[in-house]
Parts: structure tokens; C-alpha cells; sequence
């Protein structure tokens, strides 16, 4: 297929080098990682010496400059590697942990924090998700209460990725618990601050090699000069940092789509039953024709979004609404590849299933569908 418009020739150049290191150095990996729970540190210090971990990155930062749309095509390129684990946990440095970093950090906290980070030398995790507050966030119970020249956090983190192997946090915490809203604020938060503590790695459907953590916090001291942005304005500031990360992740989904289809067609021309290939029952051709219209479409609406986020608009509605169609394209064209593999795609050898509970979790992480449906009702006016 020819290059999309929206993309330039940089665009495309930058496309070819991402795959040849994808296909090169993370995909004949994947199933090792995958195997053992785990992907070593030198991913994201290799991404780093490359450039990739700060595409779209300031210079001045540490970052290669590029336009807003660099993003897509990690995204897309990284969906290749064969672990959905290894692209999340990328994601969550270069997409989730340094832009907020880059849009409110003072110049320390550049240097501290995003141009290590960029140059992957540190690896960041960001903490929003309680035991008891999820997807609302509002309702977090973490409390950073100021002492001085610092703040005592208290309080449980969950679910959080890359949370045992982090060198730092961007933690969510509440600065007046007497507050929902506008009680919140940002902290970066260096994991061997006494009082910190990874309590368990979590065991999960999906995403086998990347770490999720249970975090607790007693009387951990965070220097005052670690607040990110104002005080009492984390949750505007959070709420931006989830646009691109959802984003992120409607680019990343409809990119696992089509490799899932693309790799189903090939299997499909080959595998035989009744005496004919099974792509040439009306059936399955039908099938994934209408899996390629759902990614066509969500894919048309997360260009065109990211196409406005370039041009400088905010547009919460069309992120979330490319967020939630391509994470659900993406699970149900990753449930209908896996039937149209039969028992081998059940199998645990076998790429499909790893797709499957992989794509399983964009539609709950970073907002589950019912939430985005309630965003989306809210920009309609009701
Ligand atoms: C593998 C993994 C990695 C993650 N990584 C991170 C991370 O790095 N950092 C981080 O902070 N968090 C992370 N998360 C947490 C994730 O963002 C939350 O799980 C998600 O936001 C949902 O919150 P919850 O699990 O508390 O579900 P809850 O808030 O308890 O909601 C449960 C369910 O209730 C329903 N529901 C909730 N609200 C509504 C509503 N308003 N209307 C209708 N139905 C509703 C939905 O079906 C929802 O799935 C991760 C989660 C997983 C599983």
C-alpha cells in the first residue's frame, strides 16, 4: 500500500529505520521475553542511544525534534515487536512518563529526570491507580502532605508498568484530601527514596514481559522541588498526559489489527479443509472483510485526530473516540483471527493467542470503554 498522505518522506524514512531495529533486535526475542516475565534494560537503553525514546522531543531536551506524528509511527512500528509487554512498557516512558515532564518540569527537572529518561538511562513509571480508585481517578487516596521543604506520602499505587524496575515515579497524589479535583498534584519520585516500597510484581492475562506493580508508600520524604506543575493542578495536568496516551494507544491497536489480519490471510491461503483453502470460503473472506473495514475506519479516525493534535487542538472527544473503536477493533479482529487459526490458535506457540490477551487490555488501561463512552456522551452536550 502507498505511504498515507499525512505522512512525509522523513515520516516513511523514520518508518523503515524503527522496523529494521524491531525486526532485527526486539521481534526474535519476543518469545523468550515473553517466556521468562521479563525484557531486559538494554531495550530501553539501546531505543535511547537511537533516538526513539524522544522522537517528538524538544532538542534542547535531548530530543530528536520531530512533529507530533513521529509518535504514530513508533506506535505503529513498535505493534511489529511480537510482545505487546515490550511496546507498552515504551510507551509508558516515551508517551505516558516524559511529555508531562517536558510540558510542566522546571529545567531540574529535565536534567534529573527527561534527558536521562530520553537517552533511556533511567526507566520512568507512572502512578495513578489505587486499590481503591481507578477510573476515578478523583477518588485516589495517596496523600502528600507538606512538612517544610517537603511532602510525606502516604498511600498504594497499582497495576502500575514498569513499577518494579523504575528509577522514578510520576506520582499522583493528593496535596489537600479534603479535595477531589483540585486536591491533586504531580510528584517525580525516585524509587530508593526511603519509605518506598514495591510490595508484589503482579501476574497477568496479557503483556507477560512487562512488569506491573503493587507500590506502597510510609512516610516517604519527596523534596518540594520534585512538585511537577502547581500544586492542586495534577488532574488538569494528568488529564492532558492521557490524551497522548490514549492516542498512543489507538495507533498502537490499529497496527496490531492489521498485522493480525495480514498474518491470518497468509495462514489461510495455505491451511486446507473440505478439499479447498479455507481463505476461499465466503465465509472467512467476509470475515476478515469486515475486520479490514473496522481498522480502515478506526485508523482513519486516529490520523485524522493526530493530524488535529498537530495542528495545535486539544480534541478530547475524537482521541477518545479513536481510543475506544481501535482497542476494540483491535480485540475483535484479534478474537476472529485466533477462530479462523482453530486449535493452533489456541495454542500457547502460537502468535495469535498472544495477540488476543495482549489487545485484551487497552480496553480497560488508560480508561476502559465505559468511561470513554461517558467522555464521548459529555462532548455530545448530555
Ligand atoms: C496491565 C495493566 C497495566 C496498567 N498500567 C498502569 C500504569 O502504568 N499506571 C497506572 O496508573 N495505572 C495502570 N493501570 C490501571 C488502569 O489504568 C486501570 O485498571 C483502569 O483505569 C481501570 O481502573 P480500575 O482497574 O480501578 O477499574 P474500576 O475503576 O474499578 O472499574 C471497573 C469497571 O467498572 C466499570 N466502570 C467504571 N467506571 C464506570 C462508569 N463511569 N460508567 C460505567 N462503568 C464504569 C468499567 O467496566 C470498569 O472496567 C494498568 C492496568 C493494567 C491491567
Amino acid at each position: 500500500m502507498p505511504a498515507h498522505p499525512l505522512f512525509t518522506e522523513e515520516h516513511e524514512d523514520l518508518r523503515r529505520s524503527l522496523r529494521t531495529f524491531v525486526e532485527k533486535e526486539l521481534a526474535p526475542h519476543a518469545d523468550e521475553w515473553e517466556a521468562e516475565g521479563h525484557f531486559p534494560d538494554w531495550v530501553f537503553q539501546r531505543m535511547g542511544e537511537l533516538g526513539y525514546l524522544g522522537l517528538h522531543f524538544d532538542p534542547a531536551d535531548g530530543g530528536q525534534g520531530g512533529d507530533y506524528l513521529t509518535m504514530l509511527v513508533l506506535s505503529e512500528e513498535m505493534a511489529r515487536c511480537g510482545s505487546g509487554g515490550v511496546s507498552m512498557a515504551v510507551s509508558v516512558q516515551c508517551e505516558y512518563v516524559t511529555p508531562p515532564i517536558a510540558k510542566f518540569g522546571t529545567e531540574e527537572h529535565k536534567a534529573i529526570y527527561l534527558r536521562p529518561a530520553i537517552k533511556g538511562e533511567r526507566i520512568g513509571a507512572l502512578g495513578i491507580t489505587e486499590p481503591d480508585a481507578g477510573s476515578d481517578v478523583a477518588g485516589i487516596r495517596t496523600r502528600a502532605i507538606r512538612d517544610g521543604d517537603e511532602y510525606v506520602v502516604n498511600g498504594r499505587k497499582t497495576y502500575i508498568t514498569n513499577g518494579v524496575r523504575a528509577d522514578f515515579l510520576l506520582l499522583v497524589a493528593k496535596t489537600d484530601p479534603s479535595q477531589r479535583h483540585t486536591g491533586i498534584s504531580l510528584f517525580l519520585v525516585d524509587t530508593d527514596t526511603p519509605g518506598f516500597h514495591v510490595e508484589k510484581r503482579l501476574a497477568k492475562v496479557g503483556m507477560h514481559s512487562s512488569d506491573t506493580a503493587e507500590l506502597r508508600f510510609e512516610d516517604m520524604r519527596v523534596p518540594a522541588a520534585n512538585l511537577l506543575g502547581e500544586e492542586g493542578k495534577g488532574f488538569h495536568h494528568i488529564m492532558w498526559e492521557l490524551q497522548g496516551e490514549r492516542l498512543s494507544a489507538a495507533a498502537g491497536a490499529c497496527a496490531g489489527a492489521q498485522l493480525c489480519i495480514d498474518r491470518t490471510i497468509e495462514y489461510l491461503r495455505e491451511r486446507t479443509a473440505f478439499g479447498q483453502r479455507i481463505a476461499d470460503f465466503q465465509a472467512v473472506r467476509h470475515k476478515l472483510a469486515e475486520g479490514q473495514a473496522m481498522v480502515d475506519a478506526a485508523r482513519a479516525l486516529t490520523y485524522e485526530t493526530a493530524w488535529r493534535v498537530q495542528l495545535g487542538e486539544y480534541p478530547v472527544r475524537a482521541i477518545t473516540e479513536a481510543k475506544l473503536l481501535a482497542t476494540r477493533v483491535h480485540f475483535e479482529v484479534a478474537d476472529a483471527c485466533l477462530q479462523l487459526h482453530g486449535g493452533l490458535g489456541y495454542m500457547m506457540e502460537h502468535w495469535v493467542q498472544r495477540s488476543w490477551r495482549d489487545s485484551r487490555l487497552a480496553r480497560i488501561g488508560a480508561g476502559a470503554d465505559e468511561v470513554m463512552l461517558d467522555y464521548i456522551a459529555k462532548g455530545m452536550g448530555f
